[in-house]
């Protein structure tokens, strides 16, 4: 670049940060979820009978909120303060009393939800284990439980879990699975751990917190036909379900908030709901102290405390999203030096060893001319990105 500059993509997932990256990343997730679903990308086709669930766990009650529940047919009730919400009234999610909803709780349930996942999957293993009537040593040699999870917030700013849980022999999805494994097994198995794991926290003001998840659990079957039953999902729909959700923040419940807050003072000029407010306030007021400094809760408080990582897999699930950003350059590479052979001849290397990171966005000139390019309003125009 004439200034000496090179422009590179930002690699953003998030669709309020850069719509164009994040949407590389959805669709990558995409085809690395579809992958351990029905294989693809290295992973064998076999991947598609093994037992698979989608499951979603919760968080549990911080306190009664603005609800929207279903009589027979589809018809609304109204919620305990009386009225009827419309299905995208901002009430919705929102505590009917803000003064005894539990907000200590519910920023401290969000900063212990990683391990929370984290110790379930443990208990998992131990749970299908125990239903296949093998010893956890033992376990090992003939199966392997491998998950893919998106993180995904509720507008009550709780995040709950989407996963993708699989059953396979014990060298992953490249080996079948022992005759017992059913997903009628693995179900069982996950309502079992979801039920008995507990996370100790902090003590607070004399009180000792514990973190469980919440009694809402779904686990569905996954079918390979593209049919739904109601109670069963398809490959297609699940892989969707997470890609999107991993493109996404805390945005359901904060609006634009999408990245760490300096001061709290910031929060003033912020257009967000009240309730979202008086999660960062709680999250901000906790982060002050000494014993909760591990938790970094002023760094995460614009994710309402949640700090661990939006979408993670287990080795074993399918490939990776380096494989798959690895492939995409190889192919792009291939594709220049077809379009310009002469180059490939070329038999000195220029290596530029001194990159120094110069910036994100564009410069004022870029600003300029990026607006003067812009479309006339009304006609379609793909997102500008640099
Ligand atoms: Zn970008
Ligand atoms: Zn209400």
């Amino acid at each position: 670049m004439p200034a000496g500059q090179l422009l590179v993509r930002c690699n953003n997932r998030r669709t309020t940060r850069c719509a164009a990256c994040a949407e590389v990343y959805r669709r990558d997730t995409f085809q690395l979820i579809t992958s351990g679903l029905r294989g693809g990308k290295g992973v064998p086709e076999q991947v598609g009978t093994h037992p698979r669930v989608f499951a979603t766990l919760t968080a549990p009650s911080f306190g009664p909120v603005h609800n929207r529940p279903t009589g027979p047919a589809g018809t609304v009730r109204p919620c305990r303060c009386g009225v009827r919400h419309d299905q995208n009234a901002p009430a919705l999610g929102t505590p009917l009393d803000p003064d005894t909803y539990d907000y200590d709780a519910a920023v401290l349930w969000n900063a212990h939800a990683g391990p929370l996942w984290q110790r379930f999957s443990i208990y998992l293993r131990r749970e299908v284990a125990k239903r296949a009537g093998l010893s956890q040593r033992r376990f090992r040699q003939h199966a392997r439980v491998s998950f893919a999870k998106v993180a995904e917030y509720q507008k009550r700013g709780a995040v709950h879990f989407h996963a993708v849980i699989r059953l396979d022999g014990p060298g992953g999805g490249d080996t079948p699975p022992p005759p017992w494994a059913t997903a009628e097994l693995l179900t069982d198995a996950i309502r079992a751990a979801a039920a008995k794991v507990r996370v100790d926290g902090p003590v607070i003001d004399g009180r000792a917190h514990t973190f469980t998840f919440g009694r809402q659990l779904d686990v569905r079957t996954i079918r390979s036909a593209d049919f739904n039953g109601g109670q069963e999902v398809t490959e297609r729909a699940v892989a969707s379900y997470i890609a999107k959700y991993a493109t996404k923040g805390a945005e359901t419940a904060t609006g634009a908030l999408d990245r760490p807050l300096k001061f709290v003072a910031e929060l003033a000029r912020l257009d967000i709901s009240d309730h979202a407010r008086r999660m960062i306030r709680t999250a901000w007021a906790l982060g002050a102290r000494k014993d909760l400094e591990h938790l970094r809760l002023r760094a995460w408080a614009h994710m309402l405390g949640f700090r661990g990582h939006f979408s993670t897999k287990s080795r074993r699930y399918s490939t990776t999203l380096g494989a798959l950003r690895d492939a995409r350059a190889e192919w792009r590479r291939a594709q220049a030096a077809a379009a310009a052979p002469e180059r490939e001849s070329e038999d000195t290397t220029y290596v530029l060893a001194h990159w120094v990171f110069a910036g994100t966005g564009l410069s004022d000139a870029e600003a300029w001319l990026a607006a003067s390019l812009e479309p006339a309003p009304g006609t379609e125009g793909e997102p500008f990105h640099a």
